[in-house]
């Protein structure tokens, strides 16, 4: 039972307690190889262990936190282990999860400079930072026009881009008076399902978004792209968007940015690059190919809480012109009138996206870069590319298997010549069997089961391992075990 007079947890209960926290997130780092990678539970068998009604008294925190380990931990799918290498990675460290407690313990509500001028400087410095780091190009930088912000997700920047991009085209009428059906964006084949989301969201109409093909290679074509924009303007539409994927989602296929650019300056489209979880292989010089044709973009975003080691939620998102953006989002109710703000000295960062509140992300992120350094960011992603090359080799050199899309970072899309059945069959027995997860993806409508190799711990005996028992699950398949 809680007996405190008033309560409230007590500093020294709350002491007590953190530490339990603390020891309790540090076991679970030292053991998380020891649970079945994917939860097995069924559907309504966590809540099965949850009493009906919420209780009348208060009740102790060993209580509570043995309840994590009862009804909670069977039901997780552990991102965070080393054997896990599905859909992508969305990595938590330690100084990540430290400075996520510590933006708790403060508590503050960041939505404008006033209300904690640290929790907007910092912000803007870091994504200043991490420019400089990715070797993005200086246009978003904090200095010039531009700029960046930290948004909730790759969708939530995808979604503020488009809206930006509406606004320039009609001069902003579209925020008065609604859209009138004939703006049109594009995107290919392969991306993202936040950018139709996006269109439905900001009024386009998902019908208006043009899905344009992709190569062999699954990135866009900017040939295509270029013919339906002119089959659309010769139909008095009004093209205005185009977002390209640097490592799309299914195949982590480049969309060729420069050229796609082009085209963009061409017929005045607004370009918005997602880079969500491949833009952090651009702290290494050697993959900043990537980028090559960004400075033609409006905007760009990537996670760092996909592959850059801070944990959910943390979207590094950047324009070229901030005041377009401000101007699509910002309204000024009379109770958030302050004179910092009217002196246009400071950053509102409430006008930078959709949510008012907001945390202090940036802390996070900032801890990880500095705990890490530069240095040991890029000898993770290195790791995690060297060792995502030399399983494609494995796969190569396996005569049951091959190569389904071309494997540029950390993501190696692969089957097994057996056909779709069987794909399924070495998926469902590896994933059951709980000492590794991954996942697949239809490429030409085709199974293709994909490794996401970018786990914050993930080491090659991890993917050694992996490959093993896919290479079991294959013999047990095709031999007809079950
Ligand atoms: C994962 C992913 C997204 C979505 O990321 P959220 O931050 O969860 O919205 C968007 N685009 C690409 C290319 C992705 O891989």
């Amino acid at each position: 039972m809680n007996d405190s007079p008033n309560f409230h947890m007590t500093p020294d209960e709350f002491r007590q307690a953190g530490r339990a926290v603390v020891n309790w997130i540090a076991d679970y780092y030292e053991q998380i190889e020891s649970y079945p990678v994917l939860s097995q539970v069924k559907p309504g068998e966590v809540r099965s262990m949850l009493p009906p009604d919420p209780p009348q008294e208060g009740e102790t925190f060993e209580a509570i936190l043995a309840d994590v380990d009862r009804v909670v931990m069977p039901g997780i799918t552990h991102w965070q282990s080393p054997n896990f290498f599905a859909y992508f990675p969305a990595n938590a460290s330690g100084p990540a999860i430290l400075g996520d407690l510590l933006s708790s313990g403060l508590g503050v509500q960041g939505m404008i400079w006033a209300t904690s001028p640290a929790c907007t400087e910092v912000e803007t410095h870091v994504l200043d930072w991490v420019v400089k780091m990715l070797g993005l190009p200086e246009k978003f930088l904090s200095s010039g026009e531009g700029g960046g912000v930290i948004q909730d997700s790759a969708s939530g920047a995808t979604l503020c881009a488009m809206l930006a991009a509406r606004e320039r085209v009609t001069g902003f009428a579209s925020n008065e008076r609604g859209c009138d059906g004939r703006l049109i964006a594009y995107a290919s084949s392969q991306g993202h399902s936040s950018i139709e989301k996006a269109a439905m969201i900001a009024g386009i109409g998902r019908g208006n978004l043009r899905i344009i093909d992709v190569d062999e290679k699954y990135a866009m074509r900017p040939d295509r792209l270029q013919e339906q924009i002119e089959a659309d303007l010769a139909q008095g539409l009004v093209p205005f968007y185009v977002a390209a994927t640097v490592g799309t989602t299914s195949s982590n296929a480049l969309d060729p940015l420069r050229a796609i650019g082009e085209i963009a300056r061409r017929y005045g489209l607004w370009l918005h690059v997602d880079g969500a979880m491949s833009g952090t292989a651009a702290l290494c010089p050697e993959f900043r190919y990537i980028h090559d044709g960004l400075e033609l973009a409006d905007s760009y975003a990537f996670n760092p809480h996909k592959w850059m080691f801070t944990n959910f939620d943390c979207d590094c998102f950047f324009v070229a012109d901030r005041k377009t953006l401000i101007k699509t989002l910002s309204i000024l109710p009379e109770y958030l009138r302050n004179k910092a703000t009217e002196s246009g000295a400071v950053i509102d960062y409430r006008d930078w996206h959709v949510p008012l509140g907001r945390r202090f992300r940036s802390l996070k992120l900032w801890f990880v870069i500095r705990h890490y350094g530069l240095e040991g960011l890029r000898y993770h992603v290195r790791r995690h590319v060297e060792i995502a090359q030399e399983f494609v080799r494995w796969v190569e050199e396996d005569a049951d298997f091959e190569l389904a899309a071309p494997a540029p970072l950390n993501v190696a899309c692969f089957r097994h010549r057996g056909g779709d059945a069987i794909n399924q069959a070495i998926m469902d027995r590896v994933n059951a069997g709980g000492e590794m997860y991954l996942t697949h993806t239809k490429l030409d409508d085709r199974l293709t089961l994909r490794m996401s190799i970018a786990q914050t711990n993930t080491e090659r005996r991890h993917v050694e391992k992996a490959w093993r028992l896919i290479r079991e699950a294959a013999a047990a398949v095709t031999s007809g075990q079950t």
